[in-house]
């Protein structure tokens, strides 16, 4: 059987670059989405993969991207929903751009491209959508109102998605990390000071590691693990699931 194919959003740092890697090493045909185009084509470059430049904030954008995707192999057997930015203000200061940019890259351009690339997977009677939500679909956490909205937002659409896939050998999930060791994370650390009144050093610690049981910054490659497990004939029957890899966080 020929590899199958893969579509990665956000896949130019951190945790797509993680799975890419994952997966090319697996040895899966690589499509790599990402607003960023030269870091993006880098990564193509360097994993022998296909880089397609897309705003996924845009609808235009999203088409063009999964009829890039499909006219490149033809069909496109996993999606992974990953993309994803963060923006930490109080509700009172959160501006309707910000709100409006964070529900349509990490809410609305999910469900577009599983939309486009839906009749392809059902009618090839297997797929694999994975969309990388966040322990912040199944908690909230102050300061966050776009982000956990969007999130909570992408677990609803990855169940709905499920429940309509099972019947064509299309199982949908969703990851949900708790802190990773990534840019966005990294970018993260001022902001959170700032609205929290802390030093900066002390956020990892006293905010980020608070809830968890392990007390550290998860690796970007253990998640990439569990995406790539998802995609396996072994994870046949796990769908709509919220997977969480968070420390232990949820347990309480
Ligand atoms: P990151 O900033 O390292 O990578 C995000 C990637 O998405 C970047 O390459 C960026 O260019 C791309 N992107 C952003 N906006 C885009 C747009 N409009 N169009 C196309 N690409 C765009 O962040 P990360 O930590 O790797 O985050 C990846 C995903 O994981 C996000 O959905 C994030 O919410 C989720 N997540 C991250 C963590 C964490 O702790 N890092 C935890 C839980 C969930």
């Amino acid at each position: 059987m020929p590899p199958r194919t893969a579509l990665i959003t956000g896949a130019a740092s951190g945790l797509g670059l993680a799975i890419a890697e994952a997966m090319a090493e697996a040895g899966y045909r690589l499509l790599l989405a990402d607003l960023e185009q030269s870091d993006g084509a880098a990564v193509a470059r360097r994993l022998d993969a296909s880089f397609i430049a897309a705003d996924l904030a845009r609808a235009d954008d999203c088409q063009r991207l999964c009829d890039r995707a499909l006219e490149a192999s033809g069909r496109v057997d996993i999606l992974v929903n990953n993309a994803g930015l963060q923006r930490v203000s109080p509700i009172e200061d959160f501006a309707d751009e910000d709100w409006e940019r964070l529900i349509a890259v990490m809410l609305t351009a999910p469900f577009r491209l599983t939309r486009s690339l839906w009749p392809a997977m059902k009618a090839s009677g297997w797929g694999r959508i994975i969309n990388m939500a966040s322990i912040h679909a199944l908690v909230a956490s102050p300061h966050k109102a776009a982000y956990v909205a969007a999130k909570h937002g992408l677990l609803g659409l990855t169940r709905t998605a499920a429940l309509e896939g099972g019947e064509h050998g299309i199982t949908v999930n969703a990851i949900c990390p708790a802190y990773v060791r990534t840019p966005l994370v990294e970018n993260q650390i001022a902001d959170q000071a700032r609205v929290h009144g802390l030093a900066e050093d002390e956020v990892v610690e006293k905010i980020m590691l608070a809830p968890a049981a392990v007390k550290r910054l998860i690796e970007p490659a253990e998640v990439a693990q569990l995406a790539l497990f998802l995609c396996s004939d072994a994870a046949a029957s796990i769908s709509g699931a919220a997977l969480p890899v968070d420390g232990g966080w949820t347990a309480r």
